[in-house]
């Protein structure tokens, strides 16, 4: 994809809501989202691939050059308090977000920025954005990657000392949670959210329960997929 953006641009997969922030501590919160194009990583389970994969999709078709200033009239026009800005990988475009984010701050409004956290992020970002959602990923949703692409330690660290981080895990199995404790334990991660997998409300449901007494008692915190539930598998929800 070869695409070239002045300073003032980014490149949009789409601009959804307002709807609720379906995942993470803040479920159920009123937001809107922007979505942006691309991914360094190539996850097998990965439920946004038109923004990254060209194997399966037009790029260019898919991916539209928006203004800071025009997302930022977008954004702040919304009644609601939360911007979420996810992807994609959104801090691949983090230069240009610093002005989006900082924008959306000045307008009384929160930014939520949604990682797979293997991009340390500025310092100029970090004094804006309320809170990171960084979702590293686990051997069976990345499967096909080595751990060294997926897992940054030391970009992992710098979110967790950031004071402005959570941690969320994609969990598909029991066994997931082993390899999360190992993680956490390794890299130092809190606070430490772990959400089922799935892309049906049954699907959601039936892994929660499977995987919510054993997740308390390593000591994480649940969370499911509240748009899965409330609207089904619809992309803009
Ligand atoms: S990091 Fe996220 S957007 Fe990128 S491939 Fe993995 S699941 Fe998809």
């Amino acid at each position: 994809m070869t695409i070239t953006l002045a300073d003032d641009e980014l490149l949009v997969a789409e601009t959804f809501g307002p709807t609720v922030q379906g995942e993470g501590p803040s479920t159920g919160r009123r937001a809107v989202f922007i979505r942006l194009m691309n991914c360094n990583l190539t996850c097998k389970n990965c439920d946004t691939p038109h923004t990254w994969d060209d194997t399966r999709f037009d790029l260019n078709a898919a991916g539209t050059v928006v203004s800071i200033s025009d997302l930022l009239a977008w954004a702040t026009a919304q009644p609601v308090d939360l911007v979420v800005i996810t992807g994609g990988e959104p801090l691949i475009q983090q230069r240009r977000l610093i002005p989006l984010a900082q924008g959306i701050v000045y307008a009384g409004m929160q930014v939520e920025i949604e990682t797979n956290g293997t991009i340390a992020p500025a310092p100029d970002l970090l004094a804006w954005v309320t809170r990171f959602n960084v979702s590293p990923k686990l051997s069976t949703f990345g499967a096909g990657m080595p751990i060294s692409r997926r897992i940054k330690g030391r970009v992992l660290r710098r979110f967790a000392v950031s004071g402005r981080s959570v941690f969320k895990f994609v969990v598909s199995s029991i066994a997931d949670l082993d390899e999360i404790t190992e993680l956490v334990e390794v890299h130092d991660l809190a606070p430490v959210y772990v959400m089922p997998e799935g892309r049906t409300a049954e699907e959601v449901t039936r892994r929660l329960a499977e995987i919510a007494d054993p997740a308390i008692e390593r000591g994480f915190h649940l969370t499911t997929r509240l748009h899965l539930l409330a609207w089904g598998d619809q992309r803009g929800r």
